[in-house]
């Protein structure tokens, strides 16, 4: 059986903070997209309470498809392998694409959906993410929406696991 790491989880972000975020980015979305009808892709697992909460604040047309990447198991470390569990339905071609992450930490996962995304030929990717974690990613592309920027710390809740618990806080909790 695998060691679960204990500890209480602290409060970091509240659910208030998030919603009015979560205003903000929409707002911002709205805005850019007014003419057009983007296709949200949330990546599974952790992006699907922000992407669920976002999309309600969305008022032009849109759709939504989601991507799976392989997990870090139930390690607090990147393996530093990135694999596709589930592909995409949609075909992105000539689409306006926006990628929903829970987080970007490494950024190993976002390069890979960016990269793969791009294949398909869209008219445009941009990337949405509730959490970046400033300092820790080397990317050479642009993140455009960022809920919160933090620092290295290892978070749950919000739809953010460890060893797939807390994933149901409606808050963000430091580990
Ligand atoms: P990256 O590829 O950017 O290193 O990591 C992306 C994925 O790792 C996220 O989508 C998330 O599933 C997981 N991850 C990275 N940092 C954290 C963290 O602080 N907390 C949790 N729960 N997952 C994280």
């Amino acid at each position: 059986m695998k060691k679960i790491e204990k500890g209480k989880p602290q409060l970091f972000i509240s659910a208030r903070q998030i919603r009015k975020r979560i205003d903000e980015l929409a707002n911002q979305i709205n805005e850019d997209y007014r003419d057009r009808i983007p296709i949200f892709i949330g990546v599974l697992n952790g992006a699907f309470i922000f992407l669920s909460d976002l999309i309600r604040e969305i008022k032009i047309n849109c759709e939504i498809d989601f991507m799976k990447l392989s997990s870090y198991g139930d390690q607090k470390i990147t393996s530093g392998q990135v694999k596709m569990i589930k592909e995409l339905n949609c075909d992105v071609k000539g689409r306006d694409v926006i990628i929903v992450e829970d987080i970007v930490d490494t950024g190993l996962s976002i390069k890979f959906i960016n990269k793969l995304i791009k294949k398909g030929k869209p008219r445009s990717v941009k990337i949405a993410t509730l959490l970046y974690k400033t300092g820790i990613s080397k990317l050479d592309f642009k993140v455009d929406y960022i809920g919160f920027e933090i620092d290295n710390k290892f978070v749950v809740g919000y739809g953010l696991d460890f060893a797939q618990k807390y994933r149901n806080l409606k808050d963000v909790y430091v580990l």
